[in-house]
């Protein structure tokens, strides 16, 4: 797949993102959530569509996501933004200076990221959070095309939750980048490099914000923070901004 001849940018490649229907439950899903919507946001217009990545095209760190949340990313059309993983998320990425605010409401709350694009390795929410290996595998498109615009920049990845760890080795492993062997295993605080050519790429684990992990302590704000500012110092990010 040459996504580099079809997408000039991330930005073109975003304009055509959030028109796909190539997965027939998510599609059905996702619209269907955006019509019933949840009793608090009734008096919202939801997204209802696929949601982009969030973050400058000329990212040093990406963060990998799982896919957008149902009453969340789904209603407000970005990446973590509008639950209660978003704000968990944003509030560490802004003790660690890589966000301009400690919260995301909305798409035009002023919010914005410092050297950090964020992502997911599927970009429609699934019922229950779980997209089938079909959808993933078909949804890696997008992000087979996001990590090559990516790479040239990039320097470090943080992968919430086992999901994205994954998907990101077997991507990055797609663009040509050295993945060590046997395949490194996922774990919070867990890191390996990749390499191509002369660039060296840093992959970090990290329990996946969502609130079975957060509710439950499994994952702090201090243990997040300690992770986004080991992989903002691989990439080569100034911190404190
Ligand atoms: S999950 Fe990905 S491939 Fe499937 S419809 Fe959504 S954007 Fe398209």
């Amino acid at each position: 797949m040459d996504t580099r001849r079809r997408f000039r940018d991330l930005a073109e490649l975003d304009a055509h993102l959030i028109d796909c229907r190539a997965c027939p439950r998510l599609v059905e899903w996702r619209e269907q959530v955006a019509r019933e919507k949840r009793r608090a946001f009734s008096d919202q217009e939801y997204w209802g569509r696929p949601v982009p990545g969030l973050g400058p095209a000329d990212a040093r760190l990406l963060i990998v996501g799982l896919a957008p949340a149902a009453h969340g990313g789904n209603r407000t059309g970005r990446m973590f933004t509008g639950d209660q993983s978003g704000d968990f998320l944003f509030s560490a990425m802004y003790l660690a200076g890589l966000v301009s605010q400690p919260h995301s409401a909305a798409m035009d709350d002023g919010l914005e990221l410092f050297g950090t694009r964020i992502t997911a390795p599927v970009h429609c929410a699934p019922p229950q959070n779980k997209p089938t290996v079909e959808e993933r595998d078909r949804c890696s498109y997008w992000l087979h095309g996001e990590l090559e615009l990516l790479s040239p920049t990039v320097r470090s990845v943080i992968t919430l939750g086992v999901f994205g760890w994954q998907s990101a080795l077997r991507t990055f492993g797609a663009l040509g980048w050295t993945v060590p062997r046997p395949a490194p295993k996922f774990g919070h605080g867990a890191s390996t490099i990749l390499t191509r050519g002369d660039a060296t790429l840093e992959v970090f684990g990290c329990y996946h914000v969502s609130q079975h992990n957060t509710f439950t302590g499994r994952l702090t704000v201090d243990m997040l923070v300690e992770v986004l500012q080991r992989a903002a110092k691989s990439a080569g990010i100034a911190l404190g901004q």
